[in-house]
Parts: C-alpha cells; sequence; structure tokens
C-alpha cells in the first residue's frame, strides 16, 4: 500500500463541485473531520433551499459556498483565483443516466464542457503545478456486459452505451490529456454505483425506497412501477465511496481506480429487500416468455409493483460489477457497508422523510 501524504491535511484547501449532491455533501463532511478548509460550488445559494439544499445543511455554517455554474468557465476561473485550493473534487454533472437520453446535448455541456471549463480554469489561474483533481468518472463507461461473471477493472475496454456515459468519457479523457500534456496531478475515479439516504428522487433505489414508505405509511394503495427489474448492478454506499475518493486524492501518483462493491444484484433483489425491510414478502409474477410483470405481497395477493417495459432506456445496460482490487492493494480502499444495511438505511429515511411532510 502507498503512503498517504495527509500530514498537512488539517490546513488544506479543497473546492467541491457538486457539493449539494449525494457523494459532495458526504465528502464535504468527511472533509470537515480531516480539519480541511471548504468551499463548494452550488447553483443556488445555500440560503435559497433548493432541492438539494438539505444535504449540506449539517455543515452550512461550516463551508462557504459559491454560487456558480460549471458550465461558466470566466466564473470558475474567478472562484479558483480566490480560493487557490489544494485539491479539488470535481462530482457537480447531469449525473442521471436515463435522463441524458432526453436532454443528450445539455448532458454533453454539463458533463463534457463542464469539466474541460474546470481544467482550463485551474490552468488559466497557473494552479496546475499546485492543485490535485479528481474527476467522477464512471462505471458507465464500461457499458456493461451480457455475462453476470465478468468483473471489470481499470483494464477493461469503454463502450458507453448513453449520452452520459459518453460525455463521462469524454470529461475522463481530457482529464488525462492534461495529466499527461499540462502536468496536472488529476485521477478519474471510475466508480460503480453508490446510493444513499441522500440518493437523487430520479434513481431507481429511491424511487423503490420511496414507494416502499408510501406503502408501509399508507400514503398510497396504487402500485409502484418499475422498469429493467432484471437490470443488474453493484451497489455500494456512498459514504464508503467519498473515502475511497478522498484516499485517491493522498496518494504518491495519481492512478485512475475502480471503486465497487465485487457483488452484483438485480433491481428485482433491491425492492425485495426494501419490501422485506418493512415486513411485505414479495410474490413475482411472470410473462410466458420468463419477463416479470408485476409483483403481490405475499398473504394478502394485493398488487405493490408494476413492471412498465416503455419506461427501459432506449440501449440497457444489463450487468455492471466491477473489481476493485486495484484500490485495495493501493490504498487499503474496500466497501464496508453491506447491502442490506444501505437499502435499509434508504427505507427508514423516506419514512421518516413521509411522516415529516
Ligand atoms: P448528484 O446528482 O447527487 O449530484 C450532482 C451535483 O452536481 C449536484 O450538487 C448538482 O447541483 C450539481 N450540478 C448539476 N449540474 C450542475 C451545473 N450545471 N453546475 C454546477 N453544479 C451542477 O450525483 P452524485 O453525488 O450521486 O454523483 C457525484 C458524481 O459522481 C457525479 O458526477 C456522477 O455523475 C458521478 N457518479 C455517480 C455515481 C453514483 O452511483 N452515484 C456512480 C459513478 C459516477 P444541484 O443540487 O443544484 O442539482
Amino acid at each position: 500500500m502507498e503512503g498517504f501524504d495527509a500530514t498537512h491535511a488539517h490546513t488544506r484547501t479543497a473546492f467541491i463541485t457538486g457539493i449539494t449532491g449525494q457523494d459532495g455533501s458526504y465528502l464535504a463532511e468527511l472533509l470537515l473531520e480531516k480539519g480541511y478548509n471548504i468551499h463548494g460550488l452550488a447553483r443556488r445559494d445555500a440560503s435559497q433551499e433548493g432541492v438539494n439544499a438539505g444535504n449540506i445543511r449539517n455543515v452550512g455554517d461550516q463551508i462557504t459556498v459559491h454560487k456558480g455554474d460549471i458550465t461558466d468557465p470566466h466564473g470558475l476561473a474567478k472562484t479558483l483565483a480566490d480560493i487557490s485550493p489544494d485539491e479539488i473534487y470535481h462530482l457537480a454533472a447531469q449525473s442521471h443516466v436515463s435522463q441524458s437520453f432526453a436532454t443528450p446535448s445539455y448532458t454533453m455541456q454539463v458533463n463534457a464542457l463542464g469539466t474541460l471549463n474546470l481544467l482550463q480554469a485551474i490552468v488559466s489561474c497557473g494552479l496546475q503545478a499546485k492543485v490535485r483533481l479528481y474527476n467522477a468518472s464512471t462505471s458507465e463507461l464500461f457499458g456493461g456486459s451480457d455475462d453476470p461473471s465478468i468483473l471489470l477493472n481499470e483494464q477493461s475496454p469503454f463502450a458507453p452505451r448513453s449520452p452520459y456515459a459518453i460525455s463521462k468519457q469524454a470529461a475522463h479523457w481530457l482529464v488525462r490529456n492534461y495529466r499527461e500534456s499540462q502536468g496536472l496531478w488529476a485521477v478519474n475515479g471510475i466508480l460503480f454505483n453508490h446510493e444513499s439516504a441522500r440518493r437523487g428522487s430520479g434513481f431507481v433505489t429511491m424511487r423503490i425506497a420511496r414507494g416502499v414508505a408510501a406503502r408501509v405509511l399508507s400514503r398510497t394503495d396504487m402500485p409502484l412501477t418499475l422498469a429493467g427489474v432484471d437490470m443488474a448492478r453493484d451497489w455500494g454506499h456512498s459514504r464508503d465511496y467519498v473515502r475511497g475518493i478522498w484516499m485517491m486524492l493522498q496518494q504518491n501518483q495519481p492512478r485512475d481506480m475502480v471503486l465497487a462493491t465485487g457483488k452484483l444484484r438485480t433491481v428485482h433483489e433491491f425492492a425485495e429487500a426494501a419490501f422485506a425491510h418493512v415486513g411485505i414478502q414479495l410474490r413475482w409474477h411472470y410473462n410466458g416468455d420468463g419477463t416479470v410483470t408485476s409483483a403481490s405481497e405475499e398473504g394478502t395477493g394485493s398488487i405493490v409493483i408494476q413492471i412498465d417495459r416503455s419506461l427501459e432506456r432506449p440501449r440497457e445496460v444489463r450487468y455492471l460489477v466491477g473489481d476493485s482490487s486495484l484500490a485495495k492493494e493501493q490504498m487499503g480502499w474496500e466497501s464496508t457497508i453491506p447491502f442490506e444495511t444501505l437499502v435499509a438505511e434508504m427505507v427508514d429515511a423516506e419514512i421518516r422523510r413521509l411522516k415529516d411532510h
């Protein structure tokens, strides 16, 4: 394992783009514990209570939020010149894969050009010799596989299957290019899916957690509509992953790395675990061709999940599972929070949230 260069971590200044997001908010909490001086880029003033502003409420008075947008190069350069960070964590993105099919050019603008804007701002402020950059790359670059036994790692070829993945691949290569051509200390973290109680509401895991909470509190008797229940993903917890993100920037040499749990679970296993957590056992119903049509509650027969295949992505990724041996060998990083704990935490948080409304 390489040694960490963390002796002066308590005096460091970090700049986090996407600080109001799932990972940005957990990362801010982690860096505060480590004594960092934290600045974040957010699209709205924290006081204006945007959709995700709640994520940083706990740390609001300990961080400096800069209002801005990753698509605005001048604003970025000004912010970087003002704060002169030691570490930049670039997490801002249009992060929703399905949404990227509806808004491909916006997705490219935010994810690909936004990353270029940040790289250019670093260079134009003369920070490339000082700063370390983490870029949020993604397992979606691999495009998945049709074989669940194939674990993807840093050597696996990229075959992106969505505008999101293509925009992130451009960002990934831009970061490598600035590392190679400008001598910038920069890494791409190739992260597999990770969730938490702060996951965005459009993601399937959060839709399931929300659906379970609504049912258990009798806020609805409508079935939860899902698509792509046979798709399988490698789901970890965001808190584990932001620890890996920080570790990547403390290495002696910049190196792109995969973070994953190595375990594959289908969307319907996620749903099963979420309903089981509140004592509802599911019975799945199938078409003649073996595809799932719905799920009912064991005992009552009431339909709790309805499958709508029209909602599937135009180009689905079937299996996506990673091998993070390099991260373990180089940094001692491993995913520690079990799948069942993650699911229970999401469902419990949604139950609490709904009770408060
Ligand atoms: P979220 O969607 O929760 O957070 C995205 C953040 O980006 C939010 O703070 C959002 O701000 C901000 N943002 C969006 N557009 C802009 C913009 N134009 N200018 C400035 N900020 C913007 O994502 P996660 O925290 O889950 O993910 C963090 C990063 O990691 C993303 O880049 C994502 O693509 C990537 N990733 C995530 C994985 C996962 O499973 N979670 C897996 C692999 C990669 P606002 O609050 O205003 O919306």
